[in-house]
């Protein structure tokens, strides 16, 4: 796969704290669990496997965080694409519930982890709105709001009129909103959750690529770039949507599309404070979702899809730029400085997979577009499973690597289901 978008670029690495040392692997050692990828789902795993006195150590090819981890909206959002009733009548009852409690619970893990680490993360826990662009997702989300406030979560239903005014805006019919939601600058979460699993015990190395892990009797030996090797007798693969080959068909078993993110200037005051006064995050109802915030030093942020392919100029972020200023005509004239992508990996049923190779070698893949608390509470879940190995702290199933059928077409296929999206999505202006 062709190098993404440096890391530089982004909003976050010129607004995040220096992140801790993570020296490349330069002689070969012995731990207990090896992880590769040092985004949320590796470096949670390390940590919790750190805090259970497990050793671990993280190989990452570039920077922690050099992923969709520091790169995203910064959106935390509980929950995924099924609502609690969808999840129940795909795993039954127990089932279903015990995995809405799981997905239910990725904000607060969040949340919980950079108060109990001290982490320097600016953080606003002001909520998640969804905003409903048709009639009938305006019943999606009442039935939504309802299913989670059963089970005793905080949520609002908003009307037109209370859209407007906690939006700023009239895109909406209406929506709803998750108080469990929140706002994170998300590298510093990434660079937080490093300096929390360091001082664990747990062993962070960038610039080290992993290119190879071979089985020798009863222990991996995971093989880099530089020569130098780890032996350990459990492995996490947590690549997201970058995986290399590693594992074979592991890439065709997702498409990883581009999400891109526009940034504007920091605004007057008086322009801040009419957009989301609240400080809440929102998203909406489309197939081809835009996402936005204003962040801790008050700029706003677009966010949606691009174009498959990396980008090639500035112009590829001008959809987005356009549509921020449809929705909020005071951004006119404000510059966007900041523009940047990266990529989100999609399975086939839009739920996260675990894969388990041969046994000892896992792999977690899949986050939807929503894994900052998703990945965070996959990799907890994963470093559970391979210190006890009890398949009950895993949330989903082990299933079968399965490339989704005719993958090298892929790019053909999100091209044409963009433009499809596109026209069936409509504009920006709610239709009633
Ligand atoms: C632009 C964008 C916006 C998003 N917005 C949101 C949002 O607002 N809210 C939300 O919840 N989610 C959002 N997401 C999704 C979220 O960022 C991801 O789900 C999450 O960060 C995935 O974490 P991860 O650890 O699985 O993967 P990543 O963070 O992508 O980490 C994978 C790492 O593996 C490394 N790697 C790959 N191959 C190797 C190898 N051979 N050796 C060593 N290392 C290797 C890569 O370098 C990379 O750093 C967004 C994603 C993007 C791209």
């Amino acid at each position: 796969m062709a190098v993404p978008f440096p890391l530089a670029p982004s909003l976050w690495a010129t607004t995040a704290p220096a992140a801790a040392p993570t020296p490349p692997l330069d002689q070969s050692i012995a731990v207990e669990t090896c992880i590769v990828g040092g985004g949320y789902a590796g470096l949670s795993t390390a940590l919790r496997l750190a805090e259970r006195g497990i050793a671990a150590a993280v190989l990452e090819a570039r920077e922690p965080g050099w992923g969709a981890s520091g790169r995203n909206g910064g959106q935390v959002i509980p929950g995924i694409k099924y609502d609690p009733s969808e999840l129940i009548a795909k795993y039954g009852t127990a089932g279903g519930e015990a995995l809405t409690r799981f997905v239910g619970s990725t904000a607060d893990r969040v949340f919980d982890l950079i108060a109990r680490h001290q982490m320097d993360v600016p953080f606003v826990r002001a909520g998640w709105i969804q905003g409903a662009h048709t009639q009938a997702m305006v019943e999606t989300v009442k039935r939504r709001a309802g299913e989670w406030a059963a089970r005793g979560v905080s949520t609002r239903l908003l009307d037109r009129d209370a859209m407007r005014e906690a939006v700023g805006a009239e895109q909406y019919l209406a929506g709803w909103q998750d108080g469990r939601a929140g706002s994170i600058q998300p590298l510093a979460y990434a660079r937080g959750l490093v300096r929390a699993a360091q001082k664990a015990g747990a062993q962070i190395h960038g610039d080290t690529r992993v290119t190879g892990i071979v089985k020798r009797g009863e222990v991996f030996e995971i093989q880099t770039t530089q020569g130098p090797t780890v032996t350990a007798r459990r492995v996490v693969v947590a690549t997201g949507g970058y995986p290399d080959g590693l594992i074979p068909r592991l890439n065709q078993t997702i498409i990883a599309p581009n999400s891109f993110i526009a940034a504007t200037e920091p605004l007057s005051d008086t322009i801040a404070k009419t957009i989301l006064p609240g400080g809440q995050v929102i998203s909406d109802t489309r197939q081809l979702l835009f996402y936005y915030r204003r962040d801790h030093t008050n700029r706003f942020l677009m966010g949606g899809r691009g174009p498959f392919r990396e980008p090639k100029s500035a112009d590829d972020w001008a959809h987005l730029e356009r549509a921020a200023v449809r929705i909020y005509p005071q951004l006119a004239g404000v510059k966007f400085d900041h523009r940047w992508c990266g990529r989100v990996s999609l399975t086939r049923d839009f739920l996260p997979h675990i894969h388990e190779s041969e046994p000892g070698l896992v792999v977690d893949i899949g986050c939807m577009g929503r894994g900052v608390g998703l990945q965070t509470a996959m990799g907890e879940a994963l470093a559970d499973y391979v210190a006890t190995g009890d398949k009950a702290a895993l949330p989903f199933p082990v299933v079968p690597v399965t490339p989704l059928p005719l993958h090298a077409l892929h790019k053909l296929y999100v091209s044409a289901i963009i433009t499809w999206y596109r026209m069936t999505d409509g504009g920006l202006k709610a239709s009633a």
